[in-house]
């Protein structure tokens, strides 16, 4: 677990989160149970039904305006510093999700962390963000309900974070994110401005948002509500609310996917041979011997095999319950499982590949890229 000196968890939006124990973060982050809201939820996506997204904050007010038809907003986003791979692709589908739900969608581009954090140029970013977009519009975002953009390019992100800048201490931004380089500090205000853009009046004005991510990005959540209220007098802003997941395994059994270790995750784009290679080397949850494995079964909760088919790619909720009992008893092997999904998940990058590729001028199009 990344922890203080204190023992307590650090959640770092800018570098490596490890989380051992989710319960402890209720109690040290004041984030909220999501499973109590379950069953009020018209029609609760998959991710939720099976525990993957467990916090949130304020998601009252959501549930509130999907049940009543009223108009609310997502909005998140992608550092643009590589290829899609499954962390990317949580979040977009929860952003979907909610589109889906009736949400105006937005989604941001954070090519200015992207510099910040990862030092990537943004003519290189500018390259993965067509990519990254033409990936989230062959998942079935629909831009013609949705505002996708670059940061570095949003004159009213950068002009609200001018603004926040006035009220925040050097102090605040160290209690929150550590000492970082300014440009991090610069780059968490423009995020700030990320999440409050869909309530400026040039989108209708305040409204109930939204934010789904990982845990490791609530630091950026306590930072622009605590804004939104200093703020609340002069644009009228409602406390954005949030949604937690919980953060995918490394494919070595580690605790987070990161992009930046390519042997912990797969993207979309390599070729099939790589992506069935690195499964099949993958850690499991298995024991040393076949033999051993019938008798004692396998532990699924350690293992990013059974990880990727509940996260992503088993479609009812039935099936992940089916392969927790049979590794649980030793009824399923691990080279089996593996193999089986290696199949479920290539034919997933074929067909994606085949909608991102018409959807490519579409991206170049929204992202203004000649
Ligand atoms: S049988 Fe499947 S779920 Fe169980 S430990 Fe092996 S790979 Fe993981």
């Amino acid at each position: 677990m990344t922890k203080s000196s204190a023992g307590k968890t650090t959640l770092n939006p800018f570098g490596m989160t490890v989380v051992e124990d989710y319960e402890r973060l209720y109690e040290e982050f004041g984030i909220q149970k999501f499973k109590p809201l379950l069953t009020q939820i018209p029609k609760p996506y998959m991710s939720m039904r099976r525990g993957v997204i467990f916090g949130h904050r304020d998601f009252e007010r959501i549930l509130n305006a999907m049940k009543n038809h009223e108009e609310f907003a997502v909005m998140s986003g992608i550092k643009p510093t590589g290829e899609f791979h499954l962390g990317t692709l949580m979040t977009a589908r929860e952003v979907i999700y909610f589109q889906q739900q009736g949400a105006t969608a937005f989604y941001c581009i954070a090519d200015v962390e992207a510099y910040e954090d990862n030092r990537i140029p943004f003519e290189r970013s500018e390259r993965y963000a067509v990519g990254n977009v033409a990936d989230l519009l062959a998942l079935g975002f629909d831009p013609k309900r949705g505002y996708i953009y670059r940061q570095s390019r949003e004159e009213r992100v950068k002009d609200l974070a001018i603004i926040f800048g006035r009220k925040v201490t050097l102090a605040t931004m160290k209690a929150i994110y550590g000492e970082r380089h300014m440009g991090l500090y610069i780059s968490a205000l423009i995020q700030a401005g990320d999440i409050l853009l869909p309530q400026l009046e040039d989108f209708g004005g305040p409204k109930p948002t939204v934010v789904p991510v990982g845990v490791d990005q609530d630091p950026h959540l306590r930072l622009t509500r605590d804004l939104a209220s200093k703020f609340r007098r002069k644009y009228g802003f409602i406390l954005p609310s949030s949604t937690y997941h919980k953060l995918i395994k490394c494919l070595d059994g580690s605790p987070k996917m990161s992009k930046r270790d390519p042997m912990s995750y797969f993207t979309f784009q390599e070729k099939p041979e790589s992506i069935a290679k690195k499964i099949s080397n993958a850690f499991t949850g298995g024991r040393p011997t076949a033999e051993e494995q019938r008798k004692l079964g396998g532990i699924p909760e350690i293992c990013p095999i059974y990880e990727m088919y509940m996260f992503h790619f088993f479609k009812e909720d039935k099936d992940v319950v089916q392969l927790y009992h049979d590794c649980k008893s030793g009824k399923i092997l691990c080279g089996e499982d593996k193999e089986r999904l290696i199949e479920i998940i290539l034919n997933f990058v074929k067909e994606h590949r085949r909608k991102r590729r018409q959807n490519i001028d579409k991206a170049r199009k929204i992202l203004e890229v000649k």
